[in-house]
């Protein structure tokens, strides 16, 4: 769904990215964790066509939809208007009641935004993303402003929504279990570079009880 070769990326003569070589398969599942500074969200930014100065070589076929840590909900539209926004069908409005059903949130169809929980605005985010019917799925760290029992919440929601639509996902996270729990294959930003990479084999269902070991290797 995406390739990069040699991509770098400057910031005031800093080299945050530096020969970012990186291949996601479409519905691949992929997690990028990495220490605050490193570049993720400027990776991120590359990829969902944010920022276009870079040098390297960057190819995103098809659509890219985004999801960020604060859900961005435009506050003087309802929730449905905020999904439906720019959205090419016949009925935009049934689309984004469709999307709004998956996320168990058809209730708040006619909500205003700011009447939402944080976990239910950032449900609206994930439904305003999906109904757009991406090839390539960005998170960036979407969850890290959850309680801990939502966020279980969100996972399972996630992986439901990933099973059935499969588009290629690129999650930020900082929450190593998370990424364990989630993904196919971890990889971590440092030194501007993919420095590490895990390719989880583990059946889903089983994972929960292999997290301990692989989190010691990864956290070193
Ligand atoms: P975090 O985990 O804290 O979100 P991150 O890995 O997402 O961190 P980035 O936001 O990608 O990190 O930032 C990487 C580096 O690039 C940081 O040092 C940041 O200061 C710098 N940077 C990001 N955006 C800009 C900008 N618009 N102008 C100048 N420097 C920037
Ligand atoms: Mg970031």
């Amino acid at each position: 769904a995406a390739r990069l070769r040699g991509v770098g990326k400057t910031f005031d003569g800093r080299r945050v990215l530096d020969g970012i070589d990186l291949t996601l398969g479409a519905g691949e599942f992929v997690a990028l964790l990495g220490p605050s500074g490193s570049g993720k969200s400027t990776l991120l930014r590359l990829l969902a066509g944010l920022d276009n100065d870079f040098d390297g070589e960057l190819t995103v076929p098809g659509r890219v939809s985004v999801a960020f840590q604060d859900p961005r909900l435009l506050p003087w539209r309802r929730v449905g208007e905020n999904i439906a926004l720019g959205l090419r069908r016949t009925d935009p409005r049934e689309a984004a009641r469709q999307a709004l059903a998956e996320v168990r949130l058809d209730h708040h169809l006619n909500s205003w935004p700011s009447t939402l929980s944080g976990g239910e605005a950032q449900r609206v985010s994930l439904a305003r993303a999906l109904v757009r019917e991406p090839d390539l799925l960005l998170l960036d760290e979407p969850f890290s402003a959850l309680d801990a029992l939502t966020r279980l919440v969100m996972h399972r929601l996630v992986s439901e929504l990933w099973q059935r639509h499969s588009p290629a996902v690129l999650l930020v996270t900082h929450d190593v279990d998370e990424a364990l729990l989630l993904a196919d294959r971890v990889l971590v930003l440092g030194g501007g570079r993919i420095a590490a990479e895990y390719r989880i084999s583990e059946p889903r269902p089983r994972r929960r009880v292999e997290f301990a070991e692989l989190r010691q290797r990864i956290l070193g």
